[in-house]
């Protein structure tokens, strides 16, 4: 499997996420053999959650199956620029390598704003490789927005 059909995945989640009603965003995290070992969109509104961001919730279902609390190793693939949040969550786990679709100017806490792993209070920083089915992640977003506003 390569990277692409990771985002692939991922993008399924956001789909699917949409589909609920929740803003469509979704995450696949893989193990060092090329695994899926966990994948998931948003389900803030499901489970009243405000901190429930599809990155942290495959970080969530990770770890309880590896009864691990970090994921050295691991790669993590979200469509949509991580938040403060996230980013923060990401480096808490040890992720090896993050890759993201679309950057997000209003709420990504990676390429703008607070910029979480250039802090040097980050002591995990991952790889990271943006704009990986960023087009496909950009009109999801796009359309999930203009469909709630009319
Ligand atoms: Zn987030």
């Amino acid at each position: 499997m390569t990277f692409r059909s990771y985002m692939d995945i991922a993008l399924d989640e956001a789909r699917a996420a949409a589909a609920r009603g929740e803003v469509p965003v979704g995450a696949v995290i893989v193990d060092p053999l090329g695994r899926i070992v966990a994948l998931a969109g948003n389900r803030t509104r499901e489970l009243s959650d405000p901190t429930a961001h599809a990155e942290v919730l495959v970080i969530r279902e990770a770890c309880a199956r590896l009864n691990a609390e970090r994921l050295p190793d691991h790669d993590l693939y979200v469509t949509l620029e991580p938040c403060p949040m996230c980013a923060t969550a990401i480096s808490f786990a040890r992720i090896r390598r993050l890759y993201f679709g679309a950057s997000d100017p209003k709420s990504g806490g990676v390429l703008q704003g607070p910029r979480i792993f250039e802090q040097s209070q980050c002591h995990h920083v991952p790889e990271v490789f943006d704009g990986i089915g960023e087009a496909p992640s950009a009109a999801l977003l796009k359309s999930f927005f203009a469909e709630r506003r009319s």
